[in-house]
């Protein structure tokens, strides 16, 4: 069922089996296993995932790689509600270990927002990470290439930009060195540090001995129409032609939330088991937020694997018999 600020109240009483944080690709296959397990869940979505910037869902078993990331989302948010999970549009301000259950503390609403506490057994961390972009004067002239042909995933873009002339946007010295894996796809590159950082010595012998060139005066604006950048005109007034560009300039994660809670991280991301579990025995987290490869078919696999295991454990400690009163109304 679709929550709103206006039948919330019917929800907030009962204890959830799981509280799903995130509506990403990940949160969305738990969901979709976690409710034929007869376990009552509720994914809480603030929206915006990085999976709705993806334009074309490439690497995907079985849709066409032009499907649109919100496309993939749109058709995962009607299968969980067909499936009967519960699904609210709002922020995970913080989440308390309460012992037996976790006390989710929830912000509805972006005007006249509203504060409301949700209860559950378990929690699935699926709440991803957002890209860095580069912070131009005019944000807006970044927005309109990023995702299309600026790409931010080299896992994923990277035929896209065989042979093509890129540019490799980067923050630092060591984001730069995603140019070398670029190489295998094009051998037509320039790496922008947008003057952030200095480059050493090494990376510069490097970049000579892969003929890569290096611009280090910072980007103006980038240069295209209708969403295919093909350019960028430099601080100095020159302009230099591109066909694509990959950025690299890190993520932030999407972890706040989880801040009370002494869970144990590698970087930004969620070090878990092979099931999903965290550090914490009812915590599980998946897809980009924790260690591995960030992809929506791993997201959704991920997904599947803590959705699983909740049920295994809640299985072992009922003795295999569901407990009828905690079901979801
Ligand atoms: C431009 C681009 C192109 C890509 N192309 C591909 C591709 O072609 N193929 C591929 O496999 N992968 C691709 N990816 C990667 C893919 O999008 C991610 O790996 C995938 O979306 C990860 O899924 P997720 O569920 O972990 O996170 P997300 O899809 O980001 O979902 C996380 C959700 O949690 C929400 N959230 C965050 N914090 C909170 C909070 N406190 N409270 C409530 N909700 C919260 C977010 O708003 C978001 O809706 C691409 C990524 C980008 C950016």
């Amino acid at each position: 069922m679709k929550l709103t600020k206006h039948n919330l109240s019917e929800k907030t009483n009962q204890v959830y089996d799981v509280i799903v944080v995130g509506g990403g690709a990940g949160g969305l296959s738990a969901g979709i296993y976690l409710q034929p397990y007869l376990l009552s869940s509720l994914i809480i979505d603030k929206g915006k995932a990085r999976s709705l910037w993806m334009q074309e869902l490439h690497n995907y078993l079985g849709l066409p790689p032009d499907t649109p990331g919100k496309t993939l989302l749109k058709q995962g948010k009607e299968h969980y509600l067909s499936v009967g999970g519960d699904l609210l549009n709002a922020y995970v301000e913080e989440i308390i270990d309460e012992g037996e259950t976790f006390l989710v503390r929830v912000k509805v609403g972006r005007t006249n927002s509203i504060c409301v506490e949700f209860r559950a057994k378990y929690i699935i961390a699926a709440s991803g990470i957002i890209d860095h972009l580069p912070a131009l004067e005019k944000m807006q002239n970044v927005f309109d290439y990023a995702g299309y042909n600026l790409h931010v995933c080299l896992l994923c873009d990277g035929y896209e930009m065989r042979d093509q002339k890129v540019g490799v946007f980067a923050s630092s010295e060591s984001a730069a060195q995603v140019a070398f894996s670029l190489g295998w796809f094009t051998p037509h590159i320039t790496v922008f540090t947008q003057g952030l950082f200095d480059v050493s010595s090494e990376l510069r012998q490097k970049l000579k001995e892969h003929r890569y060139s290096l611009v280090e005066t910072p980007v103006k604006q980038f240069l295209g129409e209708n969403h295919q950048m093909n350019g960028v005109e430099l601080e100095d007034g020159s302009v230099i032609n591109l066909e694509a560009g990959l950025i690299s300039m890190g993520s932030r994660y999407h972890s706040d939330y989880l801040e009370n809670l002494d869970l144990e991280y590698q970087g930004g991301n969620l070090i878990t088991d092979q099931m999903g579990r965290t550090s914490h025995p009812r915590i599980f987290a998946l897809g980009d937020l924790k260690v591995g490869m960030n992809q929506v078919v791993v997201a959704a696999a991920d997904g599947a694997m803590s959705a699983t295991q909740i049920w295994r454990d809640i299985r072992r400690q009922t003795g295999a018999k569901r407990n009828l009163s905690n079901l979801a109304a």
